[in-house]
């Protein structure tokens, strides 16, 4: 979990992000003030490297207001916009917490809010990013995809959606929806192996492979890399079968040779995360010896 004060970083670079002509980059040493934050414009030259020193809502402001500078500056932009004036907001204090106002006295949100001051949309050319965020921010799963034409959403949930949780985040616009088959798993025999995997759901296609072993008393490694299994399985305890499939019939042991279809996991800000390796399919080839 990041620390509070990375976490109202995140809201900030959130709410700068969403107008900017181009991507931000920014990254803290630790997961707790004194940090050093390094900010970067995509295809503009000076890194921003300040300081923050705690986690005072002072010392917040000040540093919102250098990066707010920086980020300026470098694009010769005003962010993030006040949707209705287009000029830029400004930050101050109100009581326990900062706020990004409108001068002309309109919009007034708390740092991290800044989506929901555009919402309902002014165009429907952001509309379908938009919702995508609004669904995320409020912990909406389950949503396979979507459009929106015509003041319209078009929503595919999976199994076991919110679907009032879908249509909260879309009012007032209007939302038809449409069910797709749940996620399951399958097994299956192939020449060179034997592979358990998802179905009924996007598969990420990077490859993994190496040895399979276990770092602790359920957690997964492959060639020595962290990975979490995306489709229903049990581990073993010490001495069983490593990874047993759905039903509990055993599939691969500790130092079983494995390939793995999936997709690294986008991983936090703190330099120094280690990633996850999310496997949706794994093919066991025997052992090593
Ligand atoms: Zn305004």
């Amino acid at each position: 979990m990041p620390g509070e004060t990375v976490a109202w970083l995140e809201g900030l670079f959130a709410d700068l992000s969403v107008r900017a002509p181009h991507g931000i980059t920014w990254e803290v040493d630790r997961d707790e003030p004194p940090q050093r934050l390094r900010v970067s414009l995509a295809g503009y030259g000076p890194v921003a490297d300040l300081e923050v020193p705690d986690s005072a809502l002072v010392s917040r402001l000040a540093v919102a207001q250098q990066v707010q500078r920086h980020v300026d500056a470098g694009w010769a932009v005003a962010l993030p916009p006040c949707p209705d004036h287009g000029s830029g907001l400004v930050l101050g204090r109100a009581d326990d917490e900062l706020r990004w106002r409108c001068p002309h006295g309109d919009a007034d949100c708390a740092v991290g809010d800044y989506q929901e001051l555009l919402w309902p949309p002014r165009s429907e050319y952001h509309a379908g990013s938009l919702l995508g965020e609004r669904w995320r921010r409020r912990g909406v799963r389950g949503v396979a995809r979507w459009s929106v034409q015509n003041g319209v959403v078009q929503v595919t949930l999976h199994e076991g959606a919110d679907e009032d949780a879908v249509r909260d985040a879309a009012a007032p616009l209007a939302v038809e929806l449409e069910w797709i088959p749940p996620v399951g798993w399958a097994r299956r025999q192939e020449n060179d192996g034997e592979t358990l995997a998802i179905t009924n759901a996007m598969m990420w296609l990077a490859r993994l492979d190496g040895p399979l072993r276990r770092s602790s008393s359920d957690e997964l490694q492959v060639g020595g890399t962290p990975v979490r299994l995306s489709f229903e399985h049990h581990v073993g305890a010490p001495g069983e079968p490593l990874i047993l499939d759905g039903d509990g019939v055993p599939f691969a042991n500790e130092g079983d040779r494995v390939i793995c279809a999936g997709g690294f996991a986008p991983s936090g800000p703190v330099s120094g995360d280690q990633q996850v390796f999310q496997v949706d399919q794994m093919t066991r080839r025997g052992s090593d010896a």
